[in-house]
């Protein structure tokens, strides 16, 4: 599909081009190619990859983060470091299995600034994240996900506007990306809490969302969860 993508193809328009792409019937490894090359906005200049998503296009669920981290940078894979690892343990304990997940990043390079010989997060700003959108609308028109959940309040606004808010417990949000669509606050937020009690309490925010979402699906006949892990309580069977 990307045969008919010449490699002189101007790299600034690579993110339109791959939705086009996306749009003809183009898969997943498609638009990774790509956005391998894609030079849309300032960004792929001082990161070391294109993160894209990963995961099955067949998946259900799709989870959307602000953009890659430090050592999602090196690795070339979303959702690997430390906020990664929370994520997999909240979506085990909801009974989502991240081999079903597809997970992403608003932003698909990393933004960073220099502290020592550390690299610090830079929230990317407005005109990146618009540049960097249509990557998303491809990687949402190819896996058209029953679930949408939104980590973080830059990822939630960047998509579905600037209303939205995170701090509040989850409800389902008005938005044609998917039948269902979820803000809810990044993993990150876990590991930034001051102690461990305000961390729990964090993490079990995170996971009673996500408890939200499994039991959607599973009322709504819309994947294979778990079926060890109980709904949550008071849930539909
Ligand atoms: S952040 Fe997005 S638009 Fe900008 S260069 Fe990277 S892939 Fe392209």
């Amino acid at each position: 599909m990307t045969g008919d993508i010449p490699p002189s193809a101007d790299p600034n328009r690579l993110p339109e081009i791959g939705l086009a792409v996306a749009g003809r019937g183009g898969g997943l490894d498609d638009l990774r190619s790509l956005a391998a090359r894609c030079r849309g906005c300032d960004l792929w200049e001082r990161a070391t990859q294109t993160v894209f998503g990963e995961g099955s296009s067949d998946a259900r669920v799709m989870l959307v983060g602000e953009q890659p981290g430090d050592q999602e940078d090196l690795a070339g894979h979303p959702f690997v470091g430390p906020a990664g690892k929370v994520l997999d343990r909240a979506l085990a304990e909801a009974g989502i299995d991240r081999e079903q997940a597809f997970v992403t990043n608003v932003v698909k390079h990393f933004k960073w600034r220099p502290s020592g010989k550390r690299r610090l997060h830079e929230r990317p700003n407005a005109r990146q994240v618009r540049a960097c959108r249509p990557w998303l609308d491809a990687e949402l028109s190819v896996v058209r996900p029953a679930a949408l959940v939104l980590l973080g309040a830059t990822a939630a606004k960047s998509i579905v506007g600037p209303d939205v808010r995170v701090s509040d417990a989850a409800e389902p949000i008005e938005s044609d990306l998917a039948p269902l669509v979820l803000a809810t606050i990044h993993p990150s937020a876990v590991l930034r809490s001051v102690d461990s009690e305000a961390r729990e309490a964090t993490f079990r925010r995170l996971v009673g969302d996500l408890h939200l979402i499994a039991d959607w699906m599973r009322s709504t006949g819309s994947a294979d969860l778990d079926p060890a892990t109980p709904p949550t309580p008071g849930s539909p069977p």
